[in-house]
């Protein structure tokens, strides 16, 4: 993978798992906080920190900011500082500016000024226990769009011991198998050769209602 570089500006909870799983990918992660205890919990999870106000210009041109290829801004409860830095980043022409939003309005005024990525980290999190609860045998998914999704879906019991070619899921279903989870092991693309086997994810592509009757299967 090649090596990016990032900042976290607002080193909270969220901020600091963003940044965190980032550093250990490998890749190059400033963290930014105004609190300076904020900087010093998140040094072991960060290539540099820095206490700076992110409201201020100055001290955003100081850090270097313009060569990074994607800034998150994870300020939280001051909407002034958060909606203020996204506009300076924006000013300063950074490509990518990715910032959490605590409220609908918050996040209406961050889409006015350009964010690219609005996260709504309660929202979102609320969504995903929801659909957990509803399809227990869907433990991840990725959103494609407003109607098709990527999802890794616990193999039916009753498809256990057949192959792919038999199973036909793609013409039963209207659901692609693009690849499987064996014992933590990825298998691209399996063969139509293929036994499933006990405990295999299986990782699908497909529309939405499809997905969830294919999931639905015991
Ligand atoms: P979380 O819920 O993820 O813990 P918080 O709102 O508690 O989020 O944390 C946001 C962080 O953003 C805090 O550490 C705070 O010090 C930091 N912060 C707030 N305003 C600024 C600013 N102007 N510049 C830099 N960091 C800021």
């Amino acid at each position: 993978m090649a090596i990016k570089q990032y900042a976290v500006i607002g080193l909270g909870r969220f901020g600091t798992s963003i940044a965190r799983r980032l550093y250990e990918a490998g890749q190059e992660v400033l963290g930014i906080d105004i609190n300076e205890e904020s900087v010093e919990d998140a040094e072991p999870y960060v290539t540099h920190g820095a206490i700076a106000d992110s409201t201020e210009e100055k001290a955003l041109t100081a850090l270097g900011i313009k060569n990074f290829d994607c800034v998150i801004v994870a300020i939280g409860d001051d909407l002034q500082a958060s909606i203020l830095t996204v506009m300076l980043l924006k000013n300063l022409g950074i490509k990518k500016v990715i910032a959490k939003a605590m409220s609908k309005r918050h996040g209406q005024v961050l889409e006015a000024i350009g964010t690219n990525w609005i996260i709504y980290p309660e929202r979102d999190m609320g969504e995903r226990v929801a659909n957990q609860l509803l399809s227990p045998n869907v433990l991840d998914y990725i959103k494609l769009s407003k109607d098709y999704n990527i999802e890794e879906i616990m193999v039916p019991t009753k498809m256990v011991g057949k192959n792919l070619r038999d199973l036909n899921i793609r013409a039963k279903y209207n659901v692609s198998i693009i690849a499987l989870i064996r014992n933590s092991e990825i298998i691209v693309s399996p063969s139509p050769e293929e036994l499933l086997q006990n405990e295999d994810l299986l990782i699908t592509i497909g529309n939405r209602d499809d997905l969830a009757k294919f999931s639905g299967l015991e």
